[in-house]
């Protein structure tokens, strides 16, 4: 954080400053041995990584663009297929989709968790599809099959994922997780009677550690969870040249690699993460008491049934202009926030081919106006959280709630 006194939206600073021997160290044995590509520290942390998760394999890749890719080229997706996402997340979900080969669908969202609506889902395979030859869907309007769906699990809080799952099976869809955000973040499964970590659920998932993810790498980096050896190896083929052995192309692939210092680096970052992790649904706790009795605004709503990490802290306000008007309060008070995002994807410039106008996903949409992401990171402290709500609920014009103990 600035000295001034200001709230920065994520303090990667302060997070790092208290690594940076442990991270010098990483660096110092990278020169010491040129080790760089491939070798211990990479599959150091595959290992970890995959424990962590509750998967029996994980990939390194160099984004979770890559890592998305990837997931969705190994599991079969083809080009001329559509895969079925939502339209409220970043744009690496669908941009990997159509570098796969495919086209994007989306399916609206559940305005509470703003993750996909699984009713949207069915809606979708039973009144835009009809069933090919192969028994699988067919988009009626292009004619394409439909073979995949992926999940995101927004803001680090996993999506319903049982009804999805099962969707799934019956329609003879690929679910690829994007975990991108969900570092931890756990889902309670009525099907399987037991808590599954976010990435270990659907046939695999797609990681990201951009330095502001929940596990960030000091560059680019990024995975693949899976439990299919088949599809382990062929990301791990895929990732490098579509070699299986030196200069043995068997397909053509990407440079798509994991940097072995950002492996390293993210081996000492993963023994924190549950420790952050916890420190984060503290602080939204804290927020929660916080922002509980403020009329108008609507802090994240926790099922029972998730064990969200918080990668952003997003809050609701009843209109779009109460939003503008926060935003630019905070910002006034030396509070940086977020909007996660703005614009959905079907009304981005990038996808005005697929014709998709306003009105087409109105709960997205809806939400798009009215959501702002406010400062969090595990070195947050209670007192800025303090601030923060303190200044929304002067404008608000209620009195704060006490906070508790
Ligand atoms: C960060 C992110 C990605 C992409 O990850 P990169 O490492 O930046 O390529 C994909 N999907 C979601 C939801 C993300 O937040």
């Amino acid at each position: 954080m600035a000295n001034n006194g200001d709230i920065a939206f994520l303090d990667l600073v302060t997070l790092h400053r208290e690594l940076e021997e442990e991270l010098a160290g990483v660096f110092r044995s990278a020169l010491r041995t040129a080790g760089f590509i491939g070798g211990p520290m990479v599959e150091g942390f595959e290992n970890d990584f995959a424990r962590f998760c509750g998967t029996k394999h994980c990939v390194g890749v160099a984004s979770g663009t890559d890592a998305l890719r990837f997931a969705l080229m190994a599991a079969g997706v083809q080009a001329g297929d559509m895969v079925i996402t939502v339209p409220n997340t970043f744009i690496a979900t669908t941009e990997a989709i159509s570098q796969a080969g495919a086209q994007p669908a989306f399916v609206d969202i559940i305005e509470s968790t703003c993750n996909m609506d699984p009713e949207k889902l069915r809606e979708y395979l039973q009144t835009r599809c009809e069933t090919g030859r192969s028994g699988k869907p067919i988009h009626r309007e292009t004619g394409r099959p439909v073979t995949a769906v992926v999940p995101v699990h927004l803001y680090g809080r996993p999506a319903d994922m049982d009804p999805i799952v099962e969707l799934a099976e019956k329609y003879g869809l690929i679910v690829i997780e994007d975990a991108c955000q969900a570092h931890g973040a756990e889902y309670y499964s009525e099907r399987a009677k037991c808590w599954k970590k976010a990435g270990s659920i659907g046939a695999a998932a797609a990681f990201s550690f951009y330095p502001g993810k929940n596990l960030g790498a000091c560059g680019e980096a990024g995975a693949v969870t899976t439990n299919d050896e088949a599809m382990a190896q062929k990301i791990r083929m895929i990732r490098d040249h579509g070699q299986t052995r030196k200069y043995h192309h068997d397909i053509e692939g990407y440079n798509g690699r994991l940097d072995a210092i950002q492996a390293g680096i993210l081996s000492v970052k993963l023994k924190y993460l549950p420790d952050w992790n916890e420190a984060r649904r503290e602080l939204a706790a804290h927020y929660g008491e916080n922002l509980a009795n403020i009329r108008g605004i609507f802090p994240p709503f926790e099922a029972a049934s998730v064990k969200p990490v918080y990668h952003l802290y997003v809050i609701h306000t009843e209109l779009p202009a109460q939003r503008d008007s926060i935003q630019a309060l905070l910002a006034e008070g030396g509070v940086q926030t977020g909007l996660h995002y703005p614009i959905p994807l079907h009304l981005q410039k990038s996808y005005r081919w697929m014709n998709l106008g306003p009105g087409s996903f109105p709960v997205a949409e809806s939400v798009a106006g009215r959501l702002l992401s406010l400062p969090m990171g595990p070195t947050l402290t209670q007192s800025q959280i303090e601030r923060v709500t303190g200044l929304i609920a002067a404008f608000m014009n209620v009195p704060p709630a006490r906070a508790r103990g």
